[in-house]
């Protein structure tokens, strides 16, 4: 039974201390939300994030991209090349940010300097932080409760941002759809022999996409989409080795490249929460939609759940209203779906069409690609979209305060 006399640590905890949940917890502080941050200390991630438009601009306005601009690339181009052996076969594609009037369409950086960056900031705001693990989560109608090693904290809203097996969704009783792909995808940095001219090359190939994108001096990160035998043959392979089949793959266009030390081995699959929020327990990122490394479209997703959710609160906060109450969590929930779904389709539509050895799928892919080519119109709304989702833009992505 809720009681108005009931007293709570924090208004807000965000659980989970990767990307999604540093931008949620960092975005509810500058609202004026007491918010506190239950994270243990990040592992090592040598993955990079290719952040979008929108994603740099709400990291801007919450004074953080300072500190990621000096890790970051520009990604001025994108160049899709058709690398299958297949009987039909897709044209050339280049698409040029300056061609919707933006100097790039987003940056990459690796994952370490944005979280850093993100601590630092979280820090500098006095974002109260208990470093430690989440061992259990529990809500009732006025609360939830957060049981640590040492104690535990009650508050009237979890975020639940505890990535792909989040404790949080099984505490909201929160079940998920999930596919498996027979893909994985291998993760390395590179130095190039050649400029990549801020140019994101994505070589389409029978098993995915083998796609190199710029970081800062003349390095690349590599996202290489493989069936598990290969990919288990690649991640055997020498510094040496990998260097040289990388090299082949990418027919020699960025000369000798040299695979720097850190390498990951990602199954692919596509997850989805039923619902994004129940009973006082909110989800943003990866505990709420896993999509695959295509497309960069993960954590753009996650940072806007995570701006959009801090924007509802912090109106609620603002009104003195219940930042936790039923009807503001269905709102949260209804805001994200179009979003999610849409870039789960593509992505999920885009994955299947290299797969398929079926020829009418590789002439609608061909064909697709040739019109987008050669339609200026077509493709400039196609990278509109891929931007700046018309549907969903938190304030913070518009560079307004949440
Ligand atoms: C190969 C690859 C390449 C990618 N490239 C891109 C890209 O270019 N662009 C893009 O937008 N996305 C990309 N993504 C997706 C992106 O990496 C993810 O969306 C993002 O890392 C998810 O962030 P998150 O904060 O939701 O989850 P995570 O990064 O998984 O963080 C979850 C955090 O929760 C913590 N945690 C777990 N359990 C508890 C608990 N009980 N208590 C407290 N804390 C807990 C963990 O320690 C962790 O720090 C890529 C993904 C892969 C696999």
């Amino acid at each position: 039974m809720s009681s108005v006399h009931e007293s709570f640590d924090a208004d807000v905890a965000v659980v989970g201390g990767g990307p999604a949940g540093l931008v949620c917890a960092i975005a509810l502080k500058t609202g004026g939300v007491d918010t506190l941050l239950v994270a243990p200390t990040p592992e090592d991630d040598h993955r990079t994030t290719a952040l979008l438009a929108g994603s740099v601009t709400a990291l801007e306005t919450l004074g953080v991209w300072c500190a990621c601009l000096p890790h970051a690339a520009p990604l001025r181009t994108i160049r899709i090349v058709d690398d299958t052996r297949r009987l039909i076969r897709a044209p050339e594609v280049t698409f040029a940010a300056a061609e919707i009037g933006l100097e790039a369409f987003g940056h990459n950086i690796e994952n370490r300097h944005l979280i850093a960056a993100l601590y630092a900031r979280a820090t500098e705001l006095k974002l109260p932080r208990i470093a430690a693990a989440a061992a259990a989560v529990a809500s009732d109608e006025s609360g939830a409760t957060i049981s640590l090693p040492d104690r535990d904290v009650r508050v009237r809203l979890a975020v639940g941002a505890d990535g792909q097996r989040s404790l949080c969704r099984a505490a909201a009783r929160i079940g998920t759809r999930r596919r498996t792909y027979p893909q994985e995808a291998l993760t390395l940095n590179l130095g190039l022999g050649r400029p990549h001219m801020d140019t994101s090359t994505e070589f389409h190939t029978e098993s995915g996409p083998f796609t190199l994108v710029p970081l800062p001096d003349q390095r690349a990160s590599l996202v290489c989409v493989l069936d598990p035998a290969n990919a288990a043959e690649l991640a055997a392979m020498s510094d040496a080795e990998l260097s040289v089949e990388i090299e082949r793959r990418a027919h020699s266009l960025f000369g000798k490249v040299t695979a720097e030390p850190g390498r990951g081995l990602f199954p692919l699959a596509v997850q989805t929460a039923d619902r994004f929020a129940r009973g006082r327990i909110a989800l943003v990122g990866e505990a709420a939609h896993v999509v695959p490394p295509i497309g960069a479209q993960g954590l753009n997703l996650g940072l806007r759940d995570a701006a959009t959710l801090a924007e509802l609160v912090a109106d609620a906060h603002r009104q003195k209203l219940d930042v936790g109450s039923p009807r503001l969590l269905a709102r949260y929930d209804a805001q994200r779906r179009a979003d999610v779904a849409s870039r789960r389709i593509a992505v999920d539509l885009l994955n299947r069409s290299l797969l398929a050895d079926f020829i009418p799928a590789q002439g609608v892919r061909g064909l697709s690609l040739y019109l987008v080519g050669r339609i200026g119109p077509l493709r400039r709304a196609l990278m509109r979209e891929g931007v700046t989702p018309a549907a969903s833009q938190p304030r913070l992505m518009r560079g307004e305060m949440v």
